[in-house]
């Protein structure tokens, strides 16, 4: 099953030096999952070869400019290329006016409709699943309400060693069951153990989403063991100050963070308008945690 993420916008605030504003496009097995959506997000997605279209599911992780100022237009956008189907929006509640008050004033009526699922930003909860992704919000310290998203693919069923199953010869229509962890009894008196015919599905993976935060020991225990993390760097540890009076991440910090939780994979983003380049911002969050990528826009991820 496919579980990957690309980088749609890596920076904070303004968009410069041919960085976009953040948005992630996160696709489980062939669903697209939009997270973050700043200025420019629609022009990132057809120049990485993505259709907005099929978007289905959006999840905002709060109000600052740089992680919305994309999604009015990219909701009028699929409204005049004649979306019907509904769309689903996991965001802040205050979004929901902001939206209606921007399409009142221009008089446009949508022609599908938008699921609006208010996020409560003082404590973790399930917000949403399906067969493929169970989807948590991850409490982080910023300076509005701000969320991050933990995506948890969901266990698959176990897989079957078909040799053996046509060797002793059990029929066909058993195999769900036996998939499922079910013994069975056969017609003709044989007992069909599923531990001898099947084999365990691979470990379900997780990928956690946070942006923007400063260093909170608070949402660790959420993100522990993510097999990919992506943690918001916006500066060098030598703008510490500045980092937590903005209340962001420095990327010694974020380094810190995925050793402390045992992370299999960094992504570090969010990156300053004042860094020209990043190699420094890598630099040192390899010193502590070697494992780590830049997430530049337009690479994508496996999870
Ligand atoms: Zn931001
Ligand atoms: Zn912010």
């Amino acid at each position: 099953m496919k579980f990957e993420v690309t980088i749609l916008g890596s920076a904070s605030a303004t968009p410069v030096y041919n960085r976009n504003p953040t948005a992630q496009l996160l696709n489980c097995n062939e669903r697209q999952y939009l997270i973050d959506c700043g200025e420019g997000t629609q022009q990132q997605l057809i120049k990485f070869g993505f259709k907005a279209s099929k978007i289905d599911y959006i999840f905002i992780s709060h109000l600052h400019g740089d992680h919305f100022f994309g999604l009015v237009g990219l909701l009028s956008s699929l409204h005049l290329n004649g979306r019907t189907k509904p769309l689903h929006l996991f965001a802040p509640p205050a979004l929901k006016e902001i939206i209606e008050l921007q399409f009142l004033h221009s008089d446009t009526r949508l022609r599908y409709e938008i699921d609006f699922y208010p996020i409560d930003a003082t404590k973790p909860e399930v917000i949403f699943k399906n067969n493929d992704v169970t989807v948590e919000t991850i409490i982080l310290n910023h300076r509005i309400p701000c969320t991050g998203f933990k995506f948890t693919e969901k266990k698959r069923l176990r897989k079957l060693v078909i040799e053996k199953l046509e060797e002793d010869a059990v029929p066909v229509e058993y195999y769900p069951m036996l998939k499922r962890s079910v013994d069975v009894d056969l017609p003709d008196g044989r007992s069909i153990k599923y531990l001898d015919y099947t084999t365990d599905s691979a470990t379900p993976k997780v990928y956690c989403y946070c942006s923007d935060t400063m260093y909170d020991e608070r949402y660790f225990s959420q993100i522990g063991g993510a097999d990919t993390l992506y943690h918001e760097a916006t500066f060098l540890h030598e703008m510490l100050d500045r980092a937590n009076e903005t209340h962001h991440t420095t990327a010694k910090q974020a380094a810190e963070i995925a050793t402390k939780v045992k992370a299999k994979k960094l992504l570090i983003g969010h990156f300053s308008s004042r860094y020209k380049t990043l190699e420094a911002l890598l630099e040192e969050a390899k010193d502590g945690f070697d494992a780590t990528e830049l997430a530049t826009e337009g690479k994508t991820f496996e999870i």
